[in-house]
């Protein structure tokens, strides 16, 4: 269907703001935020201070997930009566597992003009930092809070090819991540970005099997806002990598058995593919004699 832009009416711009940074507020989205006539957003309270830090002084109206379809009829009036509005977030950018979908579609069907004013978005930020592909990638928000559905959620993404990026609370995070040690294969590599553009930026790349630990091991690790980044299967599928469990297992008979005898049971044991074993016990091997000689 295609929605005619109504001259008469007024705009809606959605205004990235910083994920953490004051300083990222980019120069255009400071001339949109002072002009318009109000502005929508998340919490008030929270907005007030970054508005202040710019000098902008103008009106603002909440928005969010408990009154965003009332707020979003009013604003809508309102951008058909000529205002300009613009809508931000607590943080990033607006839609981006933030408010403003119901306003978006309604202002679109209402002919008006939706304009975007680009800034920082963590999933991108953490993308472009992460060394993992970005030319293509599949944002999955955050995963579901219980371990269940998480793990399912998991499991329809093993052989998805494209770098996979969540989001995830510091309460969450360890948990997460041991569920998805669970599903994905042992090597696939991980990165935990943590607090970007902040103080305690912190970007950490590891496997899949040993990021928990990390964690674990860490509490400052444990704290602040998390973007996880999960190496796409790419033209492998599942079946080309050892499972967490496989490695388990092979590790588990390399301390007691030779090499050619730790592979043979494992395969037989886990069903794990021959030669698959068999690199990963070579490379276990070399790791574990690396380690002796230190
Ligand atoms: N609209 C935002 C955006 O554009 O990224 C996302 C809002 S969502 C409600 C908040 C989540 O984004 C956090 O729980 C965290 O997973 C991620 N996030 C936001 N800021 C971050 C930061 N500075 N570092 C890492 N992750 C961040």
């Amino acid at each position: 269907m295609r929605h005619e832009t109504r001259a008469t009416a007024g705009v809606l711009y959605l205004v990235a703001t910083p994920i953490g940074n004051l300083g990222d507020l980019v120069f255009r989205a400071v001339e949109v935020l002072k002009a318009v006539d109000v502005i929508a957003c998340e919490d008030t309270r929270h907005s007030r201070p970054l508005l202040d830090h710019y000098g902008i002084g103008k009106p603002l109206l909440a928005l969010h997930e408990h009154n965003e379809d009332a707020i979003s009829s009013r604003l809508v009036d309102r951008l058909l009566s000529g205002e300009t509005v613009a809508l931000i977030s607590d943080a990033g950018t607006p839609l981006i597992n933030d408010p403003g979908f119901p306003l978006v579609r309604r202002a679109r069907e209402a002919g008006i003009r939706v304009s975007p004013i680009p800034g920082p978005c963590a999933l991108i930020a953490a993308l472009c930092a992460s060394g993992m592909p970005g030319h293509r990638f599949a944002y999955e928000g955050f995963p579901p809070r219980k371990s269940q559905a998480r793990k399912a959620l998991f499991e329809s993404l093993k052989d998805e090819p494209r770098t996979l990026i969540f989001y995830e609370s510091s309460h969450r995070v360890e948990e997460t991540l041991r569920d998805a040690a669970e599903i994905f294969p042992h090597t696939r590599r991980v990165v935990i970005a943590r607090e970007l553009t902040k103080r305690y930026e912190t970007l950490v790349e590891t496997q899949i099997g040993e990021a928990a630990l990390i964690l674990a091991a860490d509490p400052e690790m444990r704290l602040g806002e998390f973007v996880l980044l999960i190496e796409g299967a790419g033209d492998r599928s599942t079946a080309d990598e050892l499972t967490h469990e496989q490695v388990r297992v092979l590790k588990l008979l390399l301390t007691e058995n030779s090499l050619k005898t730790a592979v043979r049971l494992t395969v037989d044991i886990s069903g794990a593919r021959r030669e698959l074993a068999y690199q990963a016990a070579l490379r276990l091997s070399k790791e574990e004699a690396d380690q002796s000689s230190v």
